[in-house]
């Protein structure tokens, strides 16, 4: 079963990379020098000089072929480009096959017009494949063995017939250019192959970087000990909060939440079990304020901020008693210890404070709930 999987997610994985080759070929390969087979039409084109030398009163069909391989290629390259890079490879090969059995038929209309000097033209596209395309191997072998069928069927058994040696000599020069061509053809596959592995190695290292400093930059903002965000997540979030707050026409409201008498743990217990606290009274504030659009920050050493977009006072004093009352429930029995927070409260109704006056007016309750006993809630209100 194991070995099963192992086997189908390697034919996963291999298909993965057959997909990702077949789009480096299209998106790195062909597409960037598709420009380049633009080059061939004008020669393609001059070479009409020669049909009417050749072909005389037929040559019009042979001019309007050109006329209309080269409208097509430009054509159809510029659209391919365009909307659908992909099927690049496959319209060249159909081109090259047209444009050689184009020429392949032009030789034959000569021959039968007693010209047999005229049946050569094929060799270029043959060179052209060889050359100038950046078809894959796949598609350049069946190009090239195509034109190599066409050439003995059509062409050379006419040849033949007319000068025996000559046609052997010219079949032997073939023979060597459609060998030679496959040859460019198998080099230029596996030099594609090299330059893909290469492009897959910088890519993947790229994402790995990208991973990595996501990941640096995500600690950056996160305190280690309770996992909610820092000080310095506030200082690069406040501004976009409080803009968010102003455009949703919403006002803002803020716990902020502080561990009683928290140096005595610290002394009587050391400073493991301190954390042990700290990180108890976070996982309840995470509770309680994480399922609201907000922010929770441990603000200090055992204090904590909650921002919320809007709550009205007495939402805002239940957050905060569930948060009093589940506190005043943590429990250490081996050091028999309890702990309790004091929450100040600040809510921004009128949209006209910023995130700084706001955190002065909790810090300004919590000042007064630690004033009046502790283990309290207390309000913040300008009135004396
Ligand atoms: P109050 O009730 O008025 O808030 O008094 P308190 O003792 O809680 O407050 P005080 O500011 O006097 O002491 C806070 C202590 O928290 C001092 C510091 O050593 C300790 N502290 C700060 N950060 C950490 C931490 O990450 N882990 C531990 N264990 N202690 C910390
Ligand atoms: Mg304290
Ligand atoms: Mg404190």
């Amino acid at each position: 079963m194991f070995d099963y999987l192992k086997g189908s997610a390697k034919i996963h994985r291999s298909e993965y990379t057959f997909w990702r080759f077949k789009h480096f070929h299209i998106y790195q390969v062909m597409l960037p020098y598709s420009g380049f087979v633009l080059s061939v039409i004008p020669i393609y084109l001059l070479f009409g000089y020669f049909d009417y030398q050749h072909l005389q009163e037929d040559a019009w069909l042979a001019t309007m072929t050109r006329l209309f391989f080269s409208f097509l290629c430009v054509a159809l390259l510029l659209l391919l480009k365009r909307y659908s890079p992909k099927h690049l490879d496959l319209a060249e090969l159909t081109l090259v096959l047209c444009v050689y059995w184009s020429l392949t038929y032009i030789g034959q209309m000569a021959m039968h017009g007693g010209d047999f000097n005229y049946q050569s033209g094929g060799i270029l596209v043959m060179a052209y494949v060889g050359a100038l395309s950046r078809l894959p191997f796949k598609a350049s072998f069946i190009a090239l063995t195509f034109m190599a069928i066409c050439y003995v069927w059509m062409i050379s058994p006419l040849r033949l017939e007319h000068d025996f040696a000559e046609e052997i000599d010219r079949l032997s020069i073939m023979s060597a250019i459609y060998i030679m061509c496959l040859i460019a053809c198998l080099r230029r596959e596996s030099e594609t192959h090299t330059s893909f592995e290469q492009y897959s190695q910088i890519r993947s290292q790229q994402l790995k970087l990208k991973a990595s400093q996501r990941k640096l930059s995500l600690q950056a903002v996160t305190d280690p000990l309770t996992e909610l965000k820092n000080r310095l997540y506030l200082t690069q979030n406040a501004a976009l909060f409080v803009q968010n707050a102003k455009q949703s026409k919403q006002g803002m409201s803020l716990l902020m939440i502080d561990i009683d008498n928290f140096k005595s743990i610290n002394d009587v217990y050391g400073h493991q079990v301190g954390d042990n606290v700290i990180y108890g009274v976070a996982q309840i504030i995470r509770q309680h304020c994480g399922r609201y659009t907000g922010m929770n920050i441990r603000y200090g050493g055992e204090e904590f901020l909650s921002v919320f977009h809007c709550f009205s006072e007495s939402e805002l004093q239940q957050i905060a008693e569930s948060i009093l009352t589940d506190v005043a429930k943590l429990y250490w029995p081996d050091k028999n210890l309890r702990v309790t927070v004091s929450i100040g409260l600040a809510t921004n109704k009128n949209q006209s404070l910023n995130m700084h006056e706001l955190i002065n007016q909790g810090d300004k309750a919590l000042y007064l709930a630690k004033q009046k006993g502790k283990n309290r809630i207390e309000i913040y209100s300008d009135k004396p």
